[in-house]
């Protein structure tokens, strides 16, 4: 941690004598269990800070949470604990989940260096994707609203995962949008990203949106078996103009893959794709505006100091200006507009209306029918498993050009990823090679996108594995 410390991957680190002595104790107590690829048994494992853990700050990166210490584990962090793992200690992020660069934390920026170059680690779980990169950790958490894991996973060559909404526990999460909000894990292969899911996938009674255990009973329980031939969906719609060249060669070159494994190409439409950024960005601010509400130094957060009630002293007001950073306030001022009466119809209600198309979208080129959905009962044989498509229009960018970009420029880089989020689908980021090149190593990697119907997690984990 200390020789990537410049990257700023971590906002605070569990103390190395007990990390040691975890490890140890684990690694004693079953020494086989560490073989397994897929076991989080003696391995480090990094959480991003909007995760509470009982022994570390947790903070969302945010000045209105300094110092807040938690007095519990998360449920993922305890199961997690449960199984042998070791938190070394809590990533960085943009305050609450809010941004695309992991630029937008009070504890400062994450980088990601690439090629002598100071490149955009992406966000929002920047920190757990660097500490995953640079193998300061065996995987992470983060957390995934708009594709706050997978874009990260994308710009610095690992894999991303954003199960299915309500697989996960919530329950320890530091919300953002509760709708979207989904725990994600990060990786630098499938296994390790597998075998996290598995520990965590399981009904929790503490959060009310975990998929209760009798729904459960309807998802599939196994991938397919590896030689059976799917059929893979390429959604045109993502084919936009402003495709950096590089990570249409890596669709395409993704795509070729696929059919030498014996799977079938299939075009499909997603034309409510189009509008689904913009539902995004009405939804997600207007939840986070009722979220953030609570932190008024009252009942939560820390207060300003000052007196109260005097003119230019309103605790309140003056509390959640010091706290909370530029970003936040203007998705916070975006939501409490959205939400207003004379704003409610013609955005929220529109942007839940867009939401509910996307998810239309999805159920038909999908051969499954939603699980969630009884009503849809038929399997369509002219249907796709899963789809395949960039997680990003382009590959990290510098962060010389990012601080010159303004807030919509950013908000365009989750255009591939906020679809599956509207309509909670399992998706997972896997870095595919653009060009040609002979030498690998080093060359640069675009993300490649891979979304499955509701609960076809291990599906979608499965084919990934055969991507790479
Ligand atoms: N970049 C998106 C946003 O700022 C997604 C963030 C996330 O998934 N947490 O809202």
């Amino acid at each position: 941690i200390g020789r990537y410390a410049h990257l700023n991957a971590f906002v605070n680190t569990a103390d190395a004598d007990s990390i040691h002595a975890r490890v140890a104790t684990a690694v004693n107590s079953s020494p086989t269990s560490n073989v397994d690829p897929r076991s989080p048994h003696g391995r480090l494992i990094a959480i991003k800070d909007n995760i509470c853990t009982a022994d570390t700050p947790t903070m969302a990166a945010s000045r209105i949470l300094k110092k807040f210490n938690s007095p519990y584990d998360a449920t993922v962090v305890r199961q997690l604990r449960e199984a042998g793992a070791t938190v070394v200690g809590k990533t960085n992020m943009d305050e609450f989940g809010m941004g695309s660069h992991n630029i937008h934390s009070h504890f400062g920026r994450t980088k990601f260096e690439h090629k002598g170059e100071d490149r955009s680690a992406g966000g929002s779980s920047g920190g757990s994707a660097v500490a995953v990169a640079t193998g300061q950790c065996w995987a992470a958490l983060g957390t995934d609203t708009g594709g706050s894991v997978r874009l990260p996973a994308a710009y610095t060559g690992t894999i991303g995962f954003k199960p299915s909404y309500g697989l996960l526990s919530r329950w320890g999460v530091i919300a953002y949008a509760n709708s979207l909000d989904t725990v994600g894990i990060l990786g630098n292969d499938v296994e390790s990203v597998e075998g996290l899911f598995d520990v965590t996938n399981k009904y929790d009674h503490q959060d009310p949106t975990s998929l209760d255990p009798s729904t459960r009973l309807r998802l599939p329980t196994e991938g397919p078996t590896p030689s059976k031939p799917l059929r893979i969906g390429v959604p045109i719609d993502y084919n936009i103009s402003t495709l950096d060249p590089t990570v249409r060669k890596a669709w395409l070159r993704s795509l070729r893959h696929l059919q030498q494994r014996g799977h079938s190409l299939h075009k499909v439409q997603l034309p409510a794709t189009q509008h689904a950024l913009s539902a995004y960005y009405v939804l997600a601010p207007a939840e986070a505006s009722s979220n953030l509400a609570k932190y008024d130094g009252i009942r939560y957060g820390s207060r300003a100091e000052g007196k109260d009630g005097t003119a230019d002293s309103v605790l309140f007001a003056k509390t959640r200006g010091e706290g909370f950073g530029p970003e936040v306030q203007r998705r916070i001022l975006l939501g409490a507009f959205s939400l207003s009466a004379q704003a409610m119809d013609n955005y929220f209600i529109q942007a839940q209306k867009v939401r509910r198309l996307v998810q239309q979208d999805f159920d038909r080129v999908f051969a499954t029918p939603n699980p969630l959905l009884t009503s849809q009962a038929k399997v369509k044989a002219e249907g796709v498993d899963v789809l395949l498509c960039p997680t990003a229009p382009t590959l990290a960018p510098r962060l010389s050009e990012i601080q010159v970009q303004k807030p919509l420029d950013a908000y365009m880089n989750d255009v591939f990823t906020v679809p599956a989020s509207l309509a909670g689908l399992p998706a997972i980021s896997v870095p595919a090679q653009g060009d040609n090149a002979v030498d690998t190593e080093g060359s640069e990697t675009a993300g490649m996108q891979l979304i499955g119907q509701y609960g076809d997690d291990k599906l979608v984990l499965a084919l990934a594995r055969q991507l790479l």
